[in-house]
């Protein structure tokens, strides 16, 4: 009995040990939001709000620990710096915790899940991101399934390593690449998606994981990459567009181009859309041709109107997000690399995000 008694700390120090730590990270959405008495309107509220909605998490086999934003936001107003904090804050607990689930506004979820992956290199923990389509507090709220099972997923072991070193998004009962996945609906459970990869795991009764499809374990220690270059134009085409809306991108002072094209990769031959494009390539854009439609890939060289495009050394985005096009070029651009480079790389599958 004494021998138990003396044993006890020493018992209860092994069992907190070898339980999972898990870092919730709230930086707000419509998970945490409340109705504003006097407008109305949806806004954020404080992390107490989720935890009296969840007593299930009382009940989870984990050691859960909860790092609330400063102010909590609609994830509209996500910005790069805000990326570069919660970088620095995963980087800081990194060896603290087994995994990190951040809840956060479905709006540019997939902004931050992807702008994630390529700051966190080498990543060999779980960075699951959910939120919710109703409010934590409301009757037929989605975020407690959400939350819970983005917990489980986060918890997952393999030989005792991660079950998925990735950032991703858990939603509506499928885990996406997060620098795969896209806001598809506003209105449904079923925000998500991914149009060109498969999901990593499925809840159903139980967790399916498709472990052909998740990232192996890395080799290399964690390094974090938090400068980031946000200085990219958008140029979206349509017939018809004129050659002042093409120039107002093209001659800006923008750094680099995603130009979202027609089908495969395609636009206009017109002698003066292609002279925009090489003046602007001229004068050091970088510029990424990435497709309008929502599956499939561009294929560059496939019709004579991309091969020119080719030639003058337009990207060739394959089958990337917008999501992941413009936080891939805002983290390569924030390297000390050369122009060159950033367009190699651009091309180069660097955290999944792209099938070549
Ligand atoms: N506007 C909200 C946000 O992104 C929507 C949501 O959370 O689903 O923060």
């Amino acid at each position: 009995m004494r021998l138990l008694q003396l044993l006890r700390p020493t018992l209860l120090t092994f069992l907190r040990f070898s339980m999972v730590n898990i870092l919730i990270i709230y930086t707000g959405g419509t998970i945490g939001m409340v109705n504003d008495p006097k407008t109305g309107a949806l806004i954020p509220f404080n992390f107490k709000q989720i935890q009296q909605n969840v007593p299930e998490l009382e009940r989870l086999n984990y050691n859960l620990d909860v790092h609330s934003f400063d102010p909590i936001l609609d994830s509209s107003n996500m910005t790069p710096a805000i990326w570069a904090e919660l970088a620095s804050l995963i980087q800081l607990k990194y060896d603290e915790f087994d995994g990190f689930v951040i809840l956060h506004g479905s709006d540019t979820m997939a902004f931050t899940a992807s702008a994630l992956s390529f700051m966190l290199e080498n990543l060999s923990k779980p960075v699951v991101l959910t939120g919710s389509q109703l409010p934590i507090g409301e009757i037929r709220t989605d975020a407690k399934e959400n939350l819970i099972t983005a917990l489980e997923i986060a918890a997952t072991k393999n030989n005792g390593k991660a079950m998925i070193p990735e950032v991703c998004i858990y939603f509506d009962y499928q885990l996406f690449r997060g620098n795969r996945a896209i806001k598809y609906n506003a209105e449904k459970f079923e925000a998500f998606r991914s149009p060109n990869y498969n999901i990593l795991a499925e809840a159903g009764v139980t967790l399916s994981f498709f472990s052909n499809y998740i990232l192996p374990q890395p080799e290399k220690e964690l390094a974090v990459h938090i400068n980031l270059n946000p200085n990219i134009g958008v140029l979206k085409l349509y017939p018809g567009i004129s050659s002042q809306a093409v120039r107002a991108i093209t001659h800006s002072p923008v750094d680099a181009i995603i130009m979202e094209t027609f089908g495969s990769g395609n636009t206009t031959t017109a002698e003066w859309f292609l002279t925009c494009l090489q003046e602007a390539i001229a004068g050091g854009k970088v510029i990424v041709d990435i497709t309008q439609c929502l599956r499939g890939a561009v294929e560059m060289g496939m019709y004579q109107t991309s091969k020119k495009l080719q030639q003058m050394g337009v990207v060739c985005g394959f089958d990337m997000t917008f999501e992941a096009t413009t936080t891939k070029l805002m983290y390569l651009m924030g390297q000390k690399i050369g122009k060159e480079e950033v367009a190699r790389l651009m091309e180069v599958s660097l955290r999944g995000e792209l099938t070549a």
